[in-house]
């Protein structure tokens, strides 16, 4: 029998989960759950100073009160650095990273290139070739130096579970990018590419705001030796605010836990989530298990989904 197919769940402490990315895991919960796979429960809490106190376990309590399960974990990034190290130490060893003593500033400064989709500027390539370890650039600089990744003129393909086929050139539109921080903090490409490839995961289920990250992470796979190891990727459409704009703050507070303390319940929740993926709502639902069976990729709507002013307004009518 061949292993069984494993996804995860990685949210990252860095706010409380509201019902955007509810959403995500709720349709990751009820793919894996649906076909068998296994889940495991990753806490992505490297970036140090963004992690809020008690977020993490803020949302592995939120997920249990919707009812959504796991296999293994929760595995925290922060007790993981060893492996994360090795991957780096192997990817100096091979000459595909090098180190960059430019800051964000001078990078959004030089950049003549258009911004990338993610928000930061192309890396126009500054330090590249220039230091011969990052000790000399340290010695030559007096700055600590980031380790970064030389895409070289390689772009990234794949199948996408729900998006079909996604090409990108990666060197015009993203550039290199960076593995290591500066104060040797491995960054999320490279932890994650880690943590999946050592963690067996088959299938990854995401927002559709990390497929430039995929790309960059096809590259680091296939760099450290791990092509055989590219999970199969499934990129969901976000939800978004009336403004069009990712589901965030500026839309009001739908963080599960302020739902929760004003009473109320899950299946109100997930009925709300059912509806932004394409499921009819179930009048007396209470867990994630009453959706099983119902989900279906094909009638995920194509496009963001619109948070709009009347669907919030109805489970704050819900707040007694
Ligand atoms: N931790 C990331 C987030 O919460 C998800 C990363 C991933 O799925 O690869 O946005």
């Amino acid at each position: 029998m061949p292993p069984p197919r494993r996804t995860r769940l990685a949210p990252s402490p860095t706010g409380a989960l509201h019902l955007g990315n509810a959403r995500t895991f709720f349709i990751n919960w009820l793919l894996a759950r649906q076909n068998g796979w296994e889940i495991a429960l990753r806490i992505e809490d490297l970036d140090g100073p963004r992690i809020k106190r008690g977020a993490a376990e803020q949302a592995v309590e939120d997920l249990a009160w919707l009812g959504i399960d796991w296999d293994e974990g929760p595995v925290w990034q922060s007790n993981r650095m060893e492996p994360y190290r090795s991957a780096i130490a192997r990817l100096v060893e091979i000459g595909h990273v090098y180190p960059c003593v430019c800051t964000r500033s001078e990078v959004d400064r030089s950049a003549s290139a258009p911004h990338a989709e993610d928000g930061g500027a192309v890396y126009p390539g500054t330090c590249r070739g220039r230091y011969a370890s990052a000790t000399a650039a340290r010695e030559a600089t007096g700055r600590a130096p980031a380790m970064r990744f030389a895409v070289g003129d390689g772009g990234a393909g794949f199948d996408d579970g729900f998006a079909g086929r996604v090409e990108m050139e990666v060197a015009e539109r993203l550039g290199d990018f960076v593995v290591a921080k500066a104060d040797g903090t491995p960054a999320y490409q490279l932890a994650v590419v880690v943590d999946d490839a050592e963690m067996g995961i088959t299938d990854v289920v995401r927002g559709d705001d990390l497929l430039d990250s995929t790309a960059r992470q096809m590259l680091l796979y296939t760099a450290l030796g791990w092509g055989d190891r590219i999970p199969r990727f499934t990129h969901l459409p976000l939800v978004v605010g009336a403004d069009g704009r990712r589901l965030a703050k500026r839309h009001g507070d739908t963080r599960l836990a302020t739902y929760r303390a004003a009473g109320v319940g899950p299946g109100a929740i997930l009925n709300r989530l059912a509806t932004w993926s394409g499921m009819e709502k179930i009048a007396a639902a209470t867990r994630a298990t009453d959706f099983m069976g119902r989900f279906d990729l094909a009638r995920l709507p194509r496009g963001p989904i619109v948070a709009d002013a009347a669907a919030l307004a109805e489970l704050d009518g819900g707040r007694s």
